[in-house]
């Protein structure tokens, strides 16, 4: 494989390219690993699309929302990337995102490039290849690239540390009850965007989202935001409604960031993350080294035999790998 002449197609954002470049990226292999480092370092660095992490349970309109959305921005010019970190993948082999069926007039508008989730073994593989999939789509001049995710928890706090913004979607509640959104997530979102806002469901969209505009309001305000935001907004990702509004508020929270040095900040902090994340791995995968194995289980006979102290012995075993 020839990494320069991918790195060029990239860089001149040929779809095929950035399709095999995100295919190597995602590879666990080791050999790939090397060919991946090779392309994230050949890539143009510098040029910047606007990341947004988007969660939301299943059911709630996300497909449709993206789909929507994505092709309001086409619309514009803009060229759009749709990325999914599915931690369900990481359990089951199943996806809950589903696959390349879904969005399929996107799938079609030349200005944009669906990316189906990765099928990996554990959540943390999957955050940084995404995080290695996002960097191409911003090499391959993409001006939006979408990360999509699912609900559950983690996968949340792994998309918002490769996100510029965040945004919850969610669908119109019963009762005036919060939906059950855990108040990470809550803290997590710079916009909540309340969907099915048409037809019968609309007042009971609107109410959700007073509900939450209610509950935002008592949260804490965050430096990098200015007066106003996190807010909450409706939509109809099928109707086509109040995407624009959404679009311009993400535009004015993005704009007001720049302005202010927290968008480079966030970079930064992010990218430091990123950083901390590849060490923990690297030294976890010391562990799977035959050496390691050896003289844990070594160790590990001679803790069961009372013959050492556990703590002793795991000194001894990290000074054995070499690391102090
Ligand atoms: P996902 O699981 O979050 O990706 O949700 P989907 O996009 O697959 O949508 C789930 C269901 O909600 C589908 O039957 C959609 O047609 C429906 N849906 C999505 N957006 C809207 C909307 O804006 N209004 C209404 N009424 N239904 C919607």
């Amino acid at each position: 494989m020839d990494i320069t002449d991918l790195a060029r197609g990239i860089a001149k954002g040929e779809r095929r390219a950035l399709a095999r470049g995100i295919t190597l990226v995602e590879s666990s292999r080791e050999d790939h690993r090397v060919l991946a480092a090779e392309l994230l370092a050949a890539i143009p660095q510098g040029r910047e699309a606007l990341r947004i992490g988007l969660s939301g349970t299943p059911g709630v309109g996300k497909s449709t929302f993206i789909e929507s959305f994505g092709m309001m921005l086409t619309g514009q010019g803009l060229r759009v990337a749709v990325l999914a970190v599915d931690p369900s993948s990481a359990r089951s082999g199943g996806s809950i995102l589903g696959d390349k069926t879904r969005m399929d007039r996107l799938a079609r508008d030349g200005n944009a490039f669906i990316r189906p989730s990765p099928s990996q073994t554990h959540l943390g593989g999957v955050a940084r290849r995404s995080r290695e999939a996002v960097a191409l789509c911003e090499a391959a001049g993409f001006d939006v690239v979408l990360i999509e995710t699912v609900g559950v928890g983690q996968s949340e706090t792994v998309v918002a540390q490769m996100s510029d913004v965040f945004l919850l979607l969610l669908a119109p509640g019963g009762g005036d009850e919060l939906q059950g959104v855990k108040r990470g997530i809550m803290e997590m979102a710079d916009l909540i965007v309340v969907n099915k806002a048409d037809g019968d469901l609309k007042p009971a969209a609107m109410r959700t989202r007073a509900d939450y505009a209610g509950a935002l309001r008592l949260m804490r305000k965050r430096p990098q935001d200015p007066e106003g935001y996190p807010c909450a907004t409706t939509v109809s990702a099928l109707e086509e409604n109040g995407l624009a509004e959404t679009w311009d508020a993400l535009c004015e929270l993005t704009q007001w960031r720049r302005e202010n040095g927290f968008w480079k900040q966030t970079r930064a902090d992010q990218a430091r993350y990123w950083f901390e994340d590849a060490v923990k791995n690297a030294l976890l995968a010391q562990l799977e080294t035959p050496h390691a194995r050896a003289a844990l289980a070594q160790l590990g006979k001679a803790v069961a035999r009372g013959d050492a102290e556990p703590s002793a012995a795991a000194r001894d075993f990290v000074q054995r790998l070499g690391i102090k």
